[in-house]
């Protein structure tokens, strides 16, 4: 097949052809170790420096906060296993029913332990219940609270209200750790002005390499670090820096930085424009998620009657990738946590799918998908038991 319209940006991202121009030389001539003494390792450690400065001006910190981890998974876990490990079991963790894995799974393996944890519910549009935030924290009575909540979601690209969850959890002594990865390179994140504690971003969800990750840490933030071994990274994040990527990195958060507002601008027309086709095109389709504040790339729509994977595998034959929310990865066609979270009515939450874009979809790649996915749509329901006259009305 020769066309490929790749809408699925939120799961990884093309790598730039700056970052690749940017990273050539690191692993060619410039190869030393920047933790060695001579001059060929340090001429190398100087290229590190100028990456986390970069890095840092991308977020509004200061270079001595930002960490350079492997991935997203062990930024978040790094935060929260690490702030657990520092405090002890004295520690009340709350974060949201829709976050990722990568901070579920560790906050319910400290609820194993013993930690107390609590998921917050959203409600049908995905917000966060601000009043019940407040109220858990105050149900401490000063013990020491680590809350955690992402930036934007991935699944549905609903952005949570940082400034005010800050505001709540800061005014009231708690520690904030945020999931930023999908908000990264597409709208603004800046730490002087949103008083987080900890952050994870990874690179390859805006152009930059698989396998790089960003732990942001406030001056001051208590937590025991995840990897030990070696003196890198101030010793928060042991093992030999990964100068490529690191490097990639930083020039992918310069052309983030300098890129973002008029790509914002663009994804977003982009993105409604596909939203306003579907909805013209396909009956009883529902939009997922908040959509006065969503990232600009995202759109999460629910196709009543049919199976969201049934759609990406039809559409995958045409060249189109997309992705549905579902667990099926692990072996379960189960709905998404996210989806069921918001309480999609139960003949939309199993055809739920995720159009995700880039800086590098275009208009034509719009039009593509517009042609293709009615007629999909239609064969699908065809051959679906479920719908409007069909007898149930829902999935059994
Ligand atoms: N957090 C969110 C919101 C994500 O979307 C992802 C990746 O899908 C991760 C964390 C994990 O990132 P990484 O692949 O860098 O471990």
């Amino acid at each position: 097949m020769d066309k490929t319209v790749y809408f699925d940006n939120n799961a990884t991202t093309r790598v730039a052809p700056e970052v690749c121009d940017a990273m050539a030389p690191f692993f060619g001539e410039l190869y030393g170790n920047p933790s060695s003494m001579h001059a060929f390792g340090g001429s190398v450690a100087k290229y590190v420096d100028a990456a986390r400065e970069e890095v840092a001006r991308f977020i509004g910190a200061d270079p001595e906060e930002i960490v350079f981890t492997s991935c997203a998974t062990e930024s978040d876990n790094t935060a929260i296993r690490g702030v657990a490990e520092r405090y002890g079991k004295e520690l009340k963790v709350i974060t949201t029913a829709v976050e990722h894995p990568a901070v579920l799974q560790p906050v319910r393996r400290l609820k194993a332990q013993g930690y107390e944890t609590v998921e917050l519910p959203v409600d049908s549009v995905g917000r966060l219940d601000l009043d019940r935030l407040a109220a858990e924290i105050d149900a401490a009575h000063g013990r020491p609270v680590l809350v955690s909540a992402m930036w934007a979601n991935n699944e549905t690209g609903v952005l949570f209200p940082i400034e005010k969850i800050a505001e709540i959890a800061k005014s009231r002594g708690a520690i904030l750790h945020t999931d930023a990865v999908q908000v990264a390179g597409k709208a603004p994140v800046d730490v002087s002005k949103v008083p987080v504690d900890m952050l994870a971003m990874s690179g390859h969800k805006f152009h930059a390499p698989k396998g790089i990750g960003i732990l942001y840490a406030r001056k001051g933030a208590r937590f025991s670090p995840f990897m030990l071994g070696g003196h890198q990274e101030r010793g928060l994040r042991a093992g030999t820096e990964n100068v490529p990527y690191i490097v990639g990195l930083a020039k992918a958060c310069e052309l983030a930085r300098l890129g973002m507002a008029d790509e914002a601008a663009k994804l977003s027309a982009l993105r409604d424009r596909l939203e306003a086709g579907i909805l013209a095109s396909c009956p009883d389709v529902m939009v997922n998620g908040d959509r006065a504040s969503r990232l600009p790339n995202t759109l999460n729509v629910s196709f009543c009657y049919i199976e969201g994977e049934a759609i990406a595998y039809r559409l995958s034959d045409l060249g189109i990738c997309i992705s549905t929310g579902s667990a099926c990865a692990s072996g379960s066609l189960d709905p998404s946590h996210v989806i069921r979270a918001m309480g999609v009515p139960f003949i939309a939450v199993h055809g739920s799918v995720r159009f995700s874009l880039s800086r590098y979809s275009t208009d034509d790649e719009v039009d593509y998908v517009l042609d293709k996915l009615p007629p999909v749509i239609r064969e699908l329901r065809e051959l679906s038991p479920f719908g409007p006259g069909k007898g149930p009305s829902t999935f059994q």
